[in-house]
């Protein structure tokens, strides 16, 4: 088999070369070209220490010059050039204390975290594989290099790759890998918020993200995640639903599309109900409230995995609107809804909704899906009569209030709001003079 290498790494590979050094692609790139996927970055190795790469390149960046990473840059675009390097004896399962550079290729394949990704490749030498990962991608199968408990113990947050590079590539986890994953989850608790969040975020938003429950099974959710834990054991004896919280949560994620806010809010959307569960004396479980308690569960769960305001906001938003339902579906009642979930929430609501439909059981679900199609039909008309749903929107701003001889504050707010509730009712009442005469009369 060959890999074709994009000219600049040939170009980077071969410089090394003639200047008396070996160079290699390596890591994600190769399995991914074995894959037939597209690499997202192509990453070098040599033999070369960072000052002997400076010696070759003209322009060149200090990356990690301690970790041995240089980044060699060709019209703009950077490559990550470091040193063969062997990890020195690894603290608090997160970091290495210390690196040492090395001459031997197989030494720093042998610190690499599994087999499909300790592959090398260059055009004279074809592939360097000691373990096996070509093998594993037919196999589809992650495993660690070496002792997976030695692996994992060096670095917590490998036991989370494991099950995200199992999502990305449909692969399932060798019984050993696993096996370890059971005993040493518990350390995931030494390892930072924000590599987490990366982990977590891939594995949503890959092709498999019904893995996050490895993550459970493995006992990792316990760690990172408690709150799904308990969703997994949340019982629904409703018949809306068949199994769990947890079980419907990982049908919902499949049925929206591979987007970060829309998979996080379908892992989050029903996250409240085992703390707002209650069985009536048929036996049968209702979640009263457990859409608003949910936001704000979703909001301290995203602000300790460090995500950033502007996802956390909306990712609270559309699980507090997920179970919204105008009914009857008028104009009216839809309006009503937007201005109370917010415009900004649409067209995306209306995906959660449906995946929360589709991942239910199937009990009344064509008129579900029906509701649904009407109340998506109405948004659209209301959005192309460009009806007024915010105070931005309304036909009579603050200032004229002013100009009316209205003093500044709170009163005036007040009065907007007044108008916008009367606007809200009768759209057509949007209208500078009409308004101001209507509220003349209040
Ligand atoms: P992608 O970039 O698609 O997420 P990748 O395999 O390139 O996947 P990176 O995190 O970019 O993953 O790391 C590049 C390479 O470095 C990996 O292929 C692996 O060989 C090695 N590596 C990365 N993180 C670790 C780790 N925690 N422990 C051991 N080796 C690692
Ligand atoms: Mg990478």
């Amino acid at each position: 088999m060959e890999i074709r290498l994009p000219e600049k790494v040939s170009f980077i590979i071969d410089s090394l070369k003639k200047a008396g050094h070996e160079a290699y692609a390596v890591g994600g790139c190769v399995r991914d070209s074995v894959l037939g996927r597209e690499p997202q970055d192509w990453d070098i190795t040599t033999s070369a220490r960072p000052d002997q790469v400076k010696a070759v390149f003209r322009h060149t960046i200090d990356t990690g010059i301690q970790h041995g990473t240089v980044t060699v840059l060709l019209d703009r675009e950077g490559f990550e050039v470091t040193t063969y390097r062997i990890d020195g004896a690894y603290e608090d399962a997160r970091h290495p204390k210390d690196v040492v550079f090395t001459a031997s290729l197989p030494e720093d394949l042998k610190r690499r975290d599994f087999t499909i990704n300790a592959m090398a490749y260059n055009e004279d030498a074809g592939f360097v594989d000691a373990f096996d990962g070509l093998g594993d991608i037919e196999r589809g199968v992650i495993r660690c290099v070496g002792n997976p408990e030695d692996r994992f113990g060096e670095d917590a947050l490998r036991m989370l790759r494991a099950v995200r590079f199992a999502a990305q590539l449909g692969f399932r986890l060798d019984e050993d890998t696993r096996a370890a994953i059971l005993r040493l989850a518990g350390n995931l608790k030494k390892i930072s918020a924000e590599r987490i969040q990366a982990e977590l975020v891939k594995l949503l938003v890959s092709p498999h993200p019904e893995e996050i429950l490895s993550v459970y099974e493995t006992g990792m959710a316990d760690v990172i995640l408690p709150e799904f834990s308990a969703m997994m054991r949340t019982p629904q004896q409703n018949p809306h639903h068949c199994g769990t919280v947890g079980m419907h949560t990982i049908r919902s994620l499949r049925e929206v599309p591979p987007d970060r806010v829309l998979r996080l809010t379908m892992l989050f959307h029903d996250v409240a109900k085992p703390v707002c569960a209650r069985r009536d004396e048929n036996g049968i479980d209702h979640f009263h409230g457990h859409p608003q308690k949910g936001a704000e569960m979703t909001g301290q769960i995203l602000r300790r995995l460090k995500f950033d305001n502007d996802t956390i906001a909306k990712v609270k938003a559309l699980v507090r609107a997920h179970d919204d339902r105008p009914y009857p579906v008028t104009e009216r009642n839809v309006r009503r809804s937007m201005y109370r979930n917010g415009e900004a929430q649409y067209p995306a609501l209306f995906a959660v909704k449906r995946a929360d439909i589709l991942a239910q059981s199937d009990y009344l679900r064509r008129e579900k899906l029906d509701h649904l199609a009407e109340y998506e039909a109405v948004y659209h008309q209301i959005v192309e009569k460009q009806q007024c749903l915010s105070l931005r929107d309304l036909a009579v701003s603050g200032s004229d209030l002013i100009a009316q001889g209205m003093t500044p504050g709170r009163e005036i707010g007040s009065a907007l709001e007044a108008m916008l509730q009367e606007v809200l009712e009768h759209p057509e009442m949007n209208e500078r003079e009409a308004l101001l005469e209507w509220f003349r009369h209040q």
